[in-house]
Parts: structure tokens; C-alpha cells; sequence
């Protein structure tokens, strides 16, 4: 016996036809690299859409090749994620925070065709062109006018030559429709090649109740970029939900974000734990100044969220929701929802379950492999490396379709990070294996220690990594970022995380820094403080 439902394939265009026609005049804002707001709708953004996509198809690019982009999250942006996989080709995101050499190795190893770039990072774009193998670059110039640099044209003249009623092309649910580099924080950048199926999936995966939870009256805000992994299926989320959407520019101090979730009624934001520990510590410093929307959530992943950030936002009635996803994931993995029994637990249990990474979302499966490649229980203490699969998570590398590191011989995915699954299923991420501290034989978890020592008044941000060391092999260093005119010193941070590790955890050194070296992803560069004080403790005796 057959199935009979119909094969209708899975694909952008099903999505983008039922915004068009059901929330043409649901708000797509806009805040431009110069600063200023402007106001659109999906049926603005969805006309254009359909005008770029049938631009790209005249400019007789072949079904499949890459269309980059180098911009802010804002509305051409958006337009291109939808246009050109609607047009059978493949949006592929660049981050324009790496280093150029960096940008010129990702933008050849895809072979990038097209390149649609922000007039204001033309610089970004001049320090790596002549190695990049863009043969043509569209420049987004927000109404302004004047000469364009030589090689380049105008993006609003391109897409005017496409008509704002041609059909979508007929495309495959397998076929490639968007690509995105790891962010390297841990090695050289790997290729992840998404289909059109992976993407309707996901956002119908993300938006159950349980996950990030979308509605039709959300007003949703994604701060973190849309060059960094599909700002985790916001947009198409946003467009199959019909939520109205905010898209905040290159601007993202946290005065300029609480301007747009104040003026716009942002309901749902999305971003890394940094961005908002800038937002919070500006609504503490004027507790009741912004008038924010009742029922404010926001989706906080990318590194681990600390629990005492959770706290923070709840005396200001924001209601942080931790998430876990990789780039290799589409990138959702795990979302917090509070399961039954929750509202019994006291206060301490019901912060700590939040602050873990919730659990895996729906079409994911996940299992626990430790050293010596047993399965392990999920029991809430077995901590294994977490491998996953499930129809939103890569097969393979772009160009590395034979990869026995990352993927093993039962077709899991190692995700690299060491975790632990409850009994209930909730995750938590103890470190990545990259990162993890190992002292004497036994492992040391970075992000524990780091948690606790951003829940001491006086720390703004710390980071713990390890460092060599002659007798324990190697030993935690923490690098604290005091806050704005608090003291601390070494023995009152050492005394203050005595009273919840074992001694054998305790740092044993503790460094004051003004900033934490940031990836260009926002997180903490492990790797930058690592080399910095890589012999901090050479020539070191004693125990810890
Ligand atoms: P990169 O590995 O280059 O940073 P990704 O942006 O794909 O690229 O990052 C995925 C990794 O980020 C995960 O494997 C995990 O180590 C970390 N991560 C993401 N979300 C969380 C989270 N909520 N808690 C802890 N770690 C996280």
C-alpha cells in the first residue's frame, strides 16, 4: 500500500505565499545603518521578493549558485534570504566582523557568484575582493544617491528589472537554498548547506509552544545577525507566523535596542548572553525608565546563559528563555520549557532548571557518547559528548563529504560539546570538549565556574580557561572583567565559589581584565586567553 497525501515539497515559496496573502500588512521595520527607522510591511517585502528573485533568474545565474550577502539585519537583507532561494539559488551569509583573509577563503571555498553588500562596508569588501570570486557586487544604499565604486552597481536598479508578479521557481525541498560558515570559534570555518525542507522544518519546529513559541502577534526582534546562522530561523519564522518583525541595523549598544523594543512593542528578541547583559545592566541603572512590553521574552542561546542574568531580567518582568542550536543544527537544538511539577519547586530549583540548556526540540534526537564510546543513561550525571540527529542537522561539510570527525560511523553528528541529559530530559552543557579544564586526570567545567563567578556582585564578565601547568597538566585561570566601579579582589572571588566547588575546581589564579576578547560571533575568545597567558603557571609547584 501506498501513502496517498499529496508530495507537496517543503519550500520557501509555500511559506512566502501564505505571508502574502494572509499578512500583507503585518509591520516589517526597519532601523537603517544611518540610524534612521523605516516602516514596510510582508506585502511590501514579499512584492520585492518575488521582483529580486525573478532579477536574479534574468541575470541567467545557474540553478544553485551562491548569492552572498554582507550586511546589518535590515529589509534587503531579508529580502535576499527569501529571494534567492526562492529563485533557486543559495543565500550565503558573511560575517562581516571576520578578518578579511578569513572572508576570502569562505567566499572562495563556496564560489560565491553574486554579492549583495552594505554601501557602508564597502571598506569590509575593498580588503578582500581581489581574492574573493564575486563576479558581480550589488550595493544597498538606502535611498542614497552619487557614484558607486568601479565593479559595483546598484541594488534597487537590479531589482527593479524583475517583476513584482512573477511566479516562484518550481524547486526541489532537497535543493540547496542557504549556507552558512561555522563561526571558527574552535578551528578552521566549516561549510553547512541548508535545504529549503530544513528550513520549513525548523521554523515549524521552533515555532511550537514549547520551543520559542511564535504567534501572529508577536513582534519579533532578532538581534542576533542574520549573517550568523539564519538569526536562528527568526525570519522565516517570523514570515510563516506572520509576526510583525523589527530589524535593528548595525546598532546594538543596548540604549539603541531598548529605543526599538520601547517605540516598536518588541514582544520576542532574540540575541547572545552578552548583548543582553548590556540591556540589563542598563535597566538596572534606571529600574522602571522603559516602558517594554508585557510578556517580553527573550530567546538568549549561543553561549551559556548565566543563571544570575535569568534573575536579573525577572525583576524587570523580562523573561529570559535559554537556548542551544549550532550552526550544523539550522541551528536550534534545545529550547527551556518548564514541564509539569515545575511551579512546585522552590526558588533555587526553579532557577537552576532554567538556567540549564531545556530540552531537545522536537525532531531532535540526542544521546550521550563518553570516552570510550558507551551510550549513556540519561541520569542527570553521565557526562558524555552529545551527538544528535534529525532532518535540521548537516550530514556533512560543504566540500568534506567524508568527515570521520564529526560524524559517526551510525550517522550521529558530534557536536563537540560535553553534556548532560536529565532523567527528564532537560540538557545541560557542562563545556566544549575544546574547553574543558583537565587537571590531575579529572575534568574541570569552564562555563560552571564562569556562571558562578557572574552571579558576584562586583563581576561583570568572567571567563575560566585553562593553562598548562607542570603537575596537574593543566589548571583553571579565570580572567574577571570587574563591573563599573566595584573592587574585588582575588581572595574574595576564591572565598565566593569555595562555598559551591570542590577545592580542587577553585582557580588558581585569578586575572582582572577590561574586556574579554570577543569571536566575531560575540563570544568569548577562549582560545586569544589561552595563548595570553599560556605560562601563567610554568614553574608552578604545590597542589591546588
Ligand atoms: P562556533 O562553534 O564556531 O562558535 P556556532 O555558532 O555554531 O559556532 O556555535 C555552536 C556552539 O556554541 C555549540 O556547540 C556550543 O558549544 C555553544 N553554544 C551555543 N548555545 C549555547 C548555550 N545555550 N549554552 C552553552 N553553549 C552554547
Amino acid at each position: 500500500m501506498r501513502a496517498t497525501i499529496m508530495d507537496e515539497p517543503l519550500t520557501l515559496p509555500l511559506i512566502l505565499e501564505r505571508t502574502e496573502r494572509l499578512f500583507a500588512d503585518v509591520p516589517v521595520v526597519e532601523r537603517r545603518p544611518d540610524g534612521a527607522v523605516h516602516r514596510a510591511d510582508w506585502g511590501t517585502v514579499c512584492r520585492r521578493v518575488r521582483r529580486l528573485a525573478d532579477a536574479l533568474r534574468r541575470a541567467g545565474l545557474a540553478p544553485g549558485a551562491r548569492v552572498a550577502t554582507l550586511m546589518w539585519n535590515h529589509r534587503a537583507h531579508l529580502e535576499v534570504y527569501f529571494a534567492a532561494p526562492a529563485a533557486g539559488l543559495v543565500v550565503h551569509t558573511l560575517n562581516p566582523r571576520l578578518h578579511p583573509d578569513e572572508l576570502a577563503y569562505i567566499a572562495t571555498h563556496a564560489d560565491d557568484h553574486l554579492l549583495v553588500v552594505d554601501e557602508g562596508l564597502l571598506e569590509v569588501l575593498a580588503a578582500f575582493r581581489a581574492r574573493a570570486p564575486f563576479r558581480r557586487v550589488l550595493v544597498v544604499r538606502h535611498g542614497a544617491t552619487g557614484a558607486l565604486p568601479a565593479g559595483c552597481e546598484d541594488y534597487e536598479a537590479f531589482l527593479a528589472a524583475g517583476a513584482a508578479d512573477a511566479p516562484f521557481a518550481a524547486v526541489d525541498e532537497r535543493a540547496p537554498a542557504g549556507m552558512c560558515y561555522t563561526s571558527g570559534t574552535t578551528g578552521r570555518p566549516k561549510g553547512v548547506v541548508y535545504s529549503h525542507r530544513a528550513y520549513v522544518l525548523h521554523a515549524l519546529m521552533t515555532s511550537l509552544p514549547d520551543s520559542i513559541g511564535y504567534s501572529l502577534r508577536d513582534t519579533v526582534m532578532p538581534v542576533v545577525p542574520m549573517f550568523h546562522v539564519n538569526a536562528w530561523g527568526m525570519p522565516h519564522a517570523a514570515a510563516l507566523n506572520g509576526c510583525a518583525l523589527v530589524l535593528p541595523g548595525p546598532r546594538l549598544d543596548a540604549e539603541s535596542l531598548l529605543d526599538l523594543m520601547e517605540t516598536e512593542g518588541v514582544t520576542l528578541a532574540a540575541g547572545v548572553p552578552t548583548v543582553w547583559l548590556g540591556v540589563l545592566r542598563a535597566l538596572d541603572a534606571a529600574p522602571g525608565r522603559r516602558r517594554l512590553a508585557e510578556g517580553l521574552r527573550l530567546v538568549v542561546g549561543g553561549s551559556a546563559v548565566p543563571e544570575a542574568m535569568i534573575r536579573g531580567f525577572d525583576r524587570h518582568g523580562v523573561t529570559v528563555v535559554h537556548a542551544w542550536g549550532m550552526t550544523e543544527m539550522t541551528p536550534i537544538g534545545s529550547v527551556f520549557a518548564p514541564k509539569r511539577g515545575f511551579a512546585g519547586l522552590d526558588e533555587e530549583a526553579r532557577y537552576a532548571l532554567r538556567a540549564t540548556q531545556g530540552l531537545p526540540a522536537a525532531l531532535v534526537r540526542m544521546r550521550l557518547v563518553d570516552d570510550g564510546g558507551r551510550v549513556l543513561p540519561w541520569d542527570g550525571r553521565g557526562r558524555g559528548e552529545l551527538q544528535v540527529r534529525g532532518p535540521c542537522v548537516t550530514g556533512a561539510y560543504h566540500g568534506h563529504p567524508e568527515d570521520a570527525e564529526s560524524f559517526t560511523a551510525d550517522g550521529w553528528f558530534r557536536t563537540g560539546d560535553v553534556a548532560t541529559l536529565s532523567p527528564e530530559g532537560y540538557l545541560r552543557i557542562v563545556d566544549r570538549l575544546k574547553d574543558l579544564i583537565k587537571s590531575g586526570g579529572e575534568w574541570i567545567g569552564s562555563v560552571d565556574l564562569e556562571n558562578a563567578l557572574m552571579a558576584h556582585p562586583a563581576v561583570a564578565e568572567a571567563a575560566v580557561v585553562a593553562v598548562p601547568h607542570p603537575r596537574w597538566g593543566e589548571r583553571p585561570l579565570a580572567c574577571v572583567v570587574p563591573r563599573a566601579g566595584a573592587r574585588v579582589t582575588a581572595a574574595e572571588l576564591r572565598d565566593f565559589l569555595a562555598r559551591r566547588f570542590p577545592k580542587w575546581w577553585l582557580p588558581d589564579d585569578f586575572v582582572f581584565l577590561e574586556a574579554i576578547p570577543r569571536t566575531a560571533t560575540g563570544k568569548f575568545m577562549k582560545r586569544a586567553l589561552r595563548a595570553r597567558f599560556r605560562d601563567r603557571f610554568r614553574g608552578a609547584e604545590g597542589a591546588p
